[in-house]
């Protein structure tokens, strides 16, 4: 296993949209052991996604794992298990939003608020390459919307509620924080 180097906003990859896996690919001993890399490297910047393009290969694949007590999350305290996702196809459910502070590896030291639809349906193939279902919402919707945006060269910055509302982590933890944990 490795720790890939994550790519930071600029990074022309940040902003293609990434190919689909074809299901031969996803057996391949490399390509497993790529999942493997994008979690141990999730799990090491304490992200709770990670998208294929943010360690430079564009292809449809995101991690997502929201533990117990997410650093970079407080108050975040719904764990999700982790999930790969290959070839993640989203249906909005609702038209009902969610207001959530984002934040991206990709976009270090910053965090920005971001309105989303809070209940989504996901339809995407497991590790094995296996068809799986998923109904999410809450705070893991806006994850998952957010690390399938990558996907399609999209970044949080670009959905903004208003750009006022583009901080960066130190007076984000001073003077929002506090109200976003009576969330
Ligand atoms: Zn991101």
């Amino acid at each position: 296993m490795a720790i890939l180097k994550v790519a930071r906003m600029g990074h022309p990859i940040l902003r293609k949209v990434a190919t689909k896996v074809s299901s031969s690919e996803i057996s391949q001993p490399d390509f497993q052991r790529f999942l493997d890399d994008m979690v141990e490297t999730m799990h090491e910047y304490s992200g709770v996604g990670l998208a294929a393009p943010q360690v430079h290969r564009s292809v449809r694949v995101c991690v997502i794992e929201l533990p117990e007590a997410p650093k970079r999350y407080p108050g975040k305290k719904k764990p999700s298990g982790l999930h790969i996702f290959i070839n993640p196809e989203i249906t909005f459910l609702t038209k009902d939003t969610s207001t959530y502070w984002e934040g991206c590896l990709s976009v270090p030291g910053m965090r920005g608020l971001v309105s989303r639809p809070n209940k989504v349906l996901v339809k995407y193939l497991d590790r094995q390459g296996t068809p799986q279902e998923m109904e999410v919402d809450g705070f893991l919707a806006t994850v998952l919307q957010h690390e399938f945006d990558h996907l399609d060269g999209k970044l949080y910055i670009d959905r903004l509620v208003d750009t006022t509302k583009l901080v960066f982590d130190e007076e984000y933890e001073k003077y929002w924080l506090p109200d976003a944990l009576e969330d």
